[in-house]
């Protein structure tokens, strides 16, 4: 018996949890926050899981959608067994605990209650890890058969896993977020060698025309000249990124340049969890895939954000601020920082990812010198002095690439999940077109897909 269930995060990027049954062991695939949402209503449905066997929990990376629910879930089902690589359990561990007075600042709900520093704590320490290509048996008290699982470095941020199981005679790999390409510290992710049968895979830049994509190395020098344009006219740059991933690849991508001599030597301000993480990857760089071995994000000459007191620092000389949230969410840094730079005339805000269409970040990175904007319903509007400008620093495999998995693989069942409507119709139309004869499977949440 094979049973697929999503408890969120199919048709859509949020709350990505799956779970698996493989005959009599339960296996949860996942298990993250909504982004957008906030209490109850940004879990996964748990409740779906009662009266079904669970046993494991696989994580395929820490990013917030993937890994934030996990207190949640273990105070409801405590025997769970968790498993992570040990750089996602490492990078669990900060962003688990700064989330805490973030959730706290957030949700005011009696019913959801809040986890404690403690509670971390002992999830992080129950995290059993196992590195990349390891292999490991996940099997439960009364089950008969096992299963072997191994993560498969998946490129997209540190740590990041996709993940394979070999349950009798059926092969399964969940992608969880891959990308094929290299990014300036991490390159493309390795895919295992033999042959799937079912396919889980995520589809976020299914709809998105990559010919509308720069490569990376583009994207760089495109990156370079327009903030040496700001630098040179005394303006500072205001980049949002996400703590975890984008932070530490801007990051080191400016810097490299700067060593060239490309871009000129101006104060990098960063600060907060995203300096954290920036050790995880150094400590790591010998151990994991790694381009730019040598370079250790902690020596790059970077001001701490949180030492200035007055803004108007940040303007005196060019400088570029490296500041969380990437999407410019309510009350963070970036949105109060995003504020004060829309009103000066010569500086610039430069978004380098992925907007959700209901963020501040969305709307500033639509808007241009001059628009008029209102970030908030309780705000006046802002009209718009500064540069604005879009960068996409993907850290996703693009169209084809999902489909050049697809080839490798060469699954006869494809289950599609974490992509809106868009891109989930984009990948069932094309992987059924150029592979024919092959099931594929549009998750829904919340719906039970069996196989035989
Ligand atoms: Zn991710």
């Amino acid at each position: 018996m094979l049973k697929f269930l999503p408890l969120g995060g199919a048709g859509e990027i949020g709350a990505n949890c799956y779970y698996l049954r493989l005959n009599d062991i339960g296996i949860i695939l996942d298990c993250g926050m909504h982004p957008q949402k906030t209490g109850l209503e940004s879990l996964p449905k748990f409740d779906l899981l009662k009266d079904k066997p669970t046993d494991y929990v696989l994580i395929s990376h820490a990013h917030q959608d993937h890994l934030n629910a996990l207190p949640f879930l273990i105070k409801q089902f405590p025997h769970l067994k968790i498993i992570t690589t040990p750089q996602t359990r490492a990078v669990a561990e900060l962003t688990l605990n700064n989330s805490i007075s973030i959730l706290k600042s957030q949700v005011k709900e009696k019913e959801f209650e809040i986890y404690l520093r403690e509670e971390v704590d002992l999830l992080i320490k129950s995290i059993d890890y196992k590195s990349y290509n390891e292999k490991f048996i996940l099997d439960s008290l009364n089950s008969r058969s096992e299963t072997v699982a191994e993560f498969f470095d998946a490129g997209h941020i540190i740590g990041s896993a996709g993940i394979l199981l070999k349950h009798t005679e059926q092969n399964i790999f969940f992608t969880g977020d891959i990308n094929l390409s290299s990014q300036t510290l991490l390159p493309g992710a390795v895919l295992p060698s033999e042959k799937i049968d079912i396919l889980i895979t995520e589809s976020t830049y299914a709809a998105t025309d990559s010919s509308k994509l720069n490569s990376w190395e583009k994207e760089t020098e495109r990156f370079t000249s327009s903030i040496n344009n700001v630098i040179n006219r005394g303006g500072s740059i205001l980049i949002p990124v996400f703590a975890l991933g984008k932070l530490q690849e801007i990051l080191a991508t400016i810097w490299l340049q700067m060593q060239k001599n490309k871009i000129a030597a101006v104060d990098i301000y960063t600060g907060g969890l995203g300096n954290k993480i920036n050790r995880i990857y150094d400590y790591n760089r010998y151990v994991t895939n790694r381009n730019e071995k040598e370079l250790t994000l902690h020596d790059i000459p970077q001001k701490e954000l949180s030492g200035v007191t007055d803004y108007d620092d940040l303007f005196r000389y060019p400088s570029i601020v490296l500041v969380s949230s990437g999407m410019m969410i309510r009350s963070t840094n970036s949105y109060i920082l995003a504020k004060h730079w829309l009103q000066k005339k010569d500086s610039a805000i430069f978004t380098v990812g992925y907007m959700d269409p209901t963020t501040p970040g969305y709307i500033i990175s639509k808007a241009r010198s001059g628009d008029k904007i209102q970030l908030n319903e309780n705000e006046r509007k802002i009209e718009i002095k500064c540069d604005i400008k879009n960068f996409r620093f993907s850290a996703h495999s693009r169209r084809e690439e999902l489909l050049s998995i697809v080839k490798k693989l060469n699954p006869g069942k494809i289950i599609l999940v974490h992509g809106d409507a868009e891109s989930i119709d984009w990948m069932g139309a094309s992987v059924l077109k150029q592979f024919p004869g092959r099931k594929v499977f549009a998750a829904e949440n919340f719906k039970e897909i069996e196989f035989d």
